[in-house]
């Protein structure tokens, strides 16, 4: 058809950065140049100020009125020195992406002169303006936090993110201030206030901890470390444009799979096409900028499909910049006539999308508590905090499933290419084996590692020395690609997190649940110690092998693919959540929610209740949305067009047999197509009454709706999919009025 060849956008390069002598930039010169790093303040402000703000910083208390207000300034030079013309507060709403609004500099005084007053225009911004500010932003979603007579929410400064300068329209440029976001009262209206919360109560359980344990680490300060692996398509705008399911609901609602697609997996790590080569380094020399070290990029297992991924930072900080670095790539897509896809499931039939969270805890010495180090069997700090979060996953392993709940996850999660909704946690054998003999008190079994392996290249023999490598353990863990939450040497990857939403709550759960995991082990070693001052090793083993025996259930090392592991599962009492809807109620669960308030004091009851409500209430929305969407262009497009066909089919047979041909293949065709496009009628009815019936559960509150969306309107929407996709497969080409997958996946 004529779509196929939209692709052919035109070329755009744009140059890598040069000296004054013309040679490239190093990127380590480039990295971080459009943010107002505490470096770049340390130059720009007086020492005392700079020296007043870290410590202010440090103890997270209110900035005074001159210290704001010299940042204030130092931070508007510097901005409108690289063309800022407006700054904006920059933070989080509980809709999965960022929301700014921007304000200009520009500010008038009035002078009064002889003759009259007169306005004058001035560059202004002051410390109060840096602080906070309070954008009218009665729409974002509160779950009843905020009624809108009383409407207010305040954005207020992070301090702990540093600022930046971003590209905005015909060559100026906006100074985005990190922030966070609550209501008059003080809650939490955000991701990023809840986020930061956690990062404390885990810092201040775990320095306990590791102080508990080794007195002479001297460890004041705990913070979690984050590297997101954040997978996409990218598919051509024109034919997206083309494509309305796509551009409503960010995934195709029909579409078959064209006979090739990824199972000659030839596309797995091949070679990046061109124009997404271009538009992704593009990415990276913005990144690079913004100061965020992205890494390595490679394409996905499906075909269009790709991935990025930065070192791993503070948490916060790394949400921040997975959060801009979507944004980024979304911009710079659009400039090179791509479209990002972030939709955990765009395509049937092919692998979605995650965003693997790969997450430990270091200490402010540089340690990793995660690092098995070479002797894992005898590092008991190490065991200690592995079981802190196996104890965190057995218990509050529902609140996990809750925070990557969401109506586009569910197409991926349980799906053959994503870790299925059963919670578990992978160590492989070499852990698993450290583990079960420090349980049954025998010795390590002996792990067989080759000393030197002889590879044969060519005609020479090579001697690959892997006891050279640094961490024995660490390249004995095997990889396990079906657990949610694996053990991958160093940190946990949880790879079950969509890859739309933000890391933001995922992160606060985990460390949520593994401080309250951490109180409860410090309990039991101080009970074990009794008098003691530091716990003998015979007293951190007594603990730990109960810890070991406890949280046994959450270890699974199998297929979690395999019907076995869910009859498994069951049998140890794991949680299987099938459904979003059903996930959201044990956030109110009294256990957890006693954990995520009383316990660890992340969360205000209030707030709890809100995010439930929220998370309800967009799960219904999603799913009406795509109802809705489908219905239109079913009966707008493909039934039209159907119909056409139809009409071709009979007006030619009837032709042909007045002039007595034999009528066989258009019979044929026609007795195919007429049942299709009658069954299609008929679901396309279907949905309809299925969204009346949803709207009559409203009034039962939003998990009720929600549950409702799910069990009538998602199971109407697959069956209206069959029906199309089946009429897809027959229908001539020239009558199908949507770009098909074989044009979207592969036409980059
Ligand atoms: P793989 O998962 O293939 O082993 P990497 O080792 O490159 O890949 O790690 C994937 C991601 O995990 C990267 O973003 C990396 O920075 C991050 N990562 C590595 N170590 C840690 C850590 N200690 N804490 C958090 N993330 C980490
Ligand atoms: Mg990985």
């Amino acid at each position: 058809s004529a779509l196929v060849s939209a692709a052919t956008g035109e070329k755009r390069e744009i140059q890598y950065p040069r000296k004054p002598d013309g040679k490239p930039k190093y990127p380590s010169e480039i990295f971080g140049e459009n943010v107002f790093t505490l470096k770049t303040m340390a130059k720009a402000l007086p020492k005392p100020i700079f020296a007043s703000f870290l410590k202010q910083r440090r103890g997270r208390q209110n900035l005074d009125k001159t210290t704001a207000d010299s940042i204030a300034h130092a931070v508007r030079v510097w901005a409108m020195d690289r063309g800022a013309t407006h700054y904006t507060h920059w933070f989080q709403p509980q809709t999965g992406s960022t929301a700014e609004k921007h304000d200009a500099f520009l500010s008038l005084v009035t002078n009064f002169t002889p003759g009259g007053e007169e306005a004058t225009p001035i560059d202004l911004f002051s410390g109060s303006q840096l602080l906070q500010s309070e954008p009218d932003a009665s729409s974002f979603p509160s779950g009843g936090m905020r009624t809108t007579f009383e409407a207010r929410g305040y954005t207020i400064w992070d301090t702990s993110s540093s600022m930046f300068v971003q590209k905005g329209p015909n060559g100026t440029s906006i100074l985005y201030i990190p922030s966070v976001y609550i209501s008059y009262n003080g809650d939490a209206l955000d991701e990023k206030t809840v986020l930061l919360r956690s990062n404390d109560v885990l810092s201040r359980a775990a320095t306990e901890l590791v102080n508990l344990l080794e007195p002479e680490s001297h460890v004041s300060h705990v913070y979690t470390t984050l590297g997101t692996e954040q997978e996409f398509f990218l598919v051509d705008r024109k034919l997206y444009s083309l494509r309305p399911d796509l551009k409503i609901t960010g995934r195709t609602l029909v579409g078959q799979l064209p006979p090739r697609h990824q199972q000659l997996e030839d596309h797995y790590f091949g070679r990046i096409p061109s124009r997404v080569m271009s538009a992704i380094s593009e990415l990276e020399l913005e990144c690079l900028r913004l100061g965020i070290p992205i890494k390595t990029r490679h394409n996905e297992v499906a075909p269009a499909q790709f991935e990025v991924a930065p070192i791993f930072e503070e948490a916060s900080v790394a949400v921040d910049h997975n959060l801009l670095t979507m944004d980024v790539l979304h911009k710079v897509a659009h400039r090179h006539n791509l479209r990002v896809l972030y939709h955990e499931k765009p395509f049937k039939g092919v692998n979605g999308s995650g965003k693997h969270c790969n997450w430990a805890i270091a200490t402010d010495r540089g340690e990793n508590l995660l690092d098995p180090t070479v002797r894992p069997e005898t590092n008991y700090r190490f065991i200690i905090f592995l079981l802190a979060v196996l104890r965190a996953l057995q218990e509050h392993a529902p609140l996990l499933r809750v925070a990557i709940s969401s109506s586009s996850n569910e197409h991926r999660l349980g799906a053959q290419e994503a870790p299925p909704a059963i919670i578990s946690a992978f160590l492989g054998d070499q852990l698993n084996e450290v583990l079960d003999a420090i349980e049954e008190n025998r010795p390590l079994k002996n792990f067989s590692v080759p000393q030197f392996q002889s590879i044969k290249v060519g005609g020479t023999v090579l001697d690959v020395k892997v006891s050279a490598l640094p961490h024995i353990s660490r390249d004995l863990t095997d990889r396990n690609r079906t657990s949610p939450f694996a053990f991958t040497g160093n940190k946990f990857e949880f790879r079950a997190v969509g890859s739309k939403q933000s890391p933001s709550f995922p992160v606060t759960v985990l460390n949520c649940a593994v401080t309250a995991a951490i109180h409860e082990i410090t309990q039991a070693l101080r009970t074990q110690m009794g008098d003691k001052v530091v716990p003998s090793d015979e007293d951190k083993l007594k603990v730990i092998r109960e810890y070991i025996k406890q949280t046994k259930g959450v270890r699974f090392e199998g297929d979690n693919y395999s019907e076995e592991w869910v009859t498994e599962a069951a049998r140890r009492g794991l949680p299987n959540i099938k459904t979003a809807p059903e996930a959201f109620t044990y956030l109110i669960k009294e256990k957890h929610m006693d954990m995520l308030t009383k316990e660890t004091g992340i969360f205000s009851e209030g707030e709890l209740r809100s995010r439930y409500h929220i998370l309800n209430e967009r799960y219904a929305k999603d799913v009406i949305i795509e109802a809705e969407t489908l219905h239109a262009l079913i009966g707008q497009q493909i039934l039209p067009a159907a119909f056409e066909y139809r009409k071709a089919l009979a007006e030619s047979a009837a032709a042909l047999s007045v002039l007595k041909v034999e009528l066989g293949p258009e019979v044929d065709a026609l007795n195919e197509v007429a049942p299709l496009v009658q069954t299609l009628q008929r679901e396309h009815k279907k949905l309809a009454e299925a969204l009346t019936q949803l709207a009559d559960s409203e009034e039962h509150g939003a998990n009720k709706h929600a549950v409702t969306a799910c069990s009538t309107v998602v199971p109407a929407i697959a069956r209206v999919r069959e029906a199309a996709d089946a009429l897809e497969a027959i229908v001539a080409d020239k009558y199908w009025p949507l770009p098909k997958y074989t044009e979207l996946l592969l036409t980059i």
